[in-house]
């Protein structure tokens, strides 16, 4: 069951875990409210996971993740989501980050999304494991594509991570480089008694 009530990414982590040989579902909406209260990216994806697998009594995927910005000193970080307000839309995020980016020069504008993951059964974590995509803060958003701060995070070849296609995407992202690892674990967990 996938620990999120983010639609873009149940879309994304439905697409990679296709193979993993497991029946792989959202979890219904109410349970998927999890205060993240940890201190880190890995804290706050076991608190989801371990919440939501002992409320629905089933194994629990969840990951948490951000963006992280050097000039920023790591900010929006682990509170990529709520950065601009409870409730903001992703296009005030981004003009917050924009605006909080304003004269910093283009060689210093690195920036890296990072994600962790959490499988866990009701009675504790099983698995957990991360990923993370180095770019840098563009000067203005492209791209249609992905969600959050993805039409204004850059790679090297000019394209923002909005103008990747979804498989693009999950072959380089920090979501799917965490979520490889954990399909390829869920692969050869197949069979257990968890
Ligand atoms: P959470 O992992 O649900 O706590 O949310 C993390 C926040 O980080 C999201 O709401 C986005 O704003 C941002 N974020 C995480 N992953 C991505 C991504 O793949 N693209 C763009 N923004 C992301």
């Amino acid at each position: 069951m996938l620990a999120t009530a983010n639609a873009h990414k149940v879309i994304e982590m439905k697409s990679l875990l296709a193979d993993c040989g497991w029946n792989v579902i959202a979890a219904p909406a109410e349970i998927t409210d999890v205060e993240e209260t940890g201190e880190t990216f890995a804290a706050n994806a076991r608190l989801k996971a371990q919440t939501v697998a002992a409320a629905a009594g089933a194994i629990a995927l969840a990951d948490d993740s951000g963006l992280m910005v050097d000039a920023l000193d790591g900010a929006p970080g682990l509170h990529s989501k709520r950065w601009a307000g409870d409730g903001a839309t992703d296009a005030e995020r981004i003009a917050k980050l924009l605006s909080a980016m304003e004269g910093v020069p283009t060689d210093r504008r690195d920036g890296r999304f990072v994600c962790a993951v959490c499988i866990a059964a009701p009675g504790g974590a099983l698995w957990e494991g991360a990923g993370s995509v180095e770019g840098t803060i563009a000067l203005s958003p492209r791209g249609e594509g992905g969600f959050g701060y993805d039409p204004v995070f850059l790679f090297a070849d000019g394209r923002s991570m909005a103008e990747l296609t979804e498989s693009e995407k999950n072959m380089v992202s920090h979501r799917g480089r965490a979520m490889r690892a954990a399909s390829q674990w869920l692969l050869e967990h197949l069979n257990d008694a968890i």
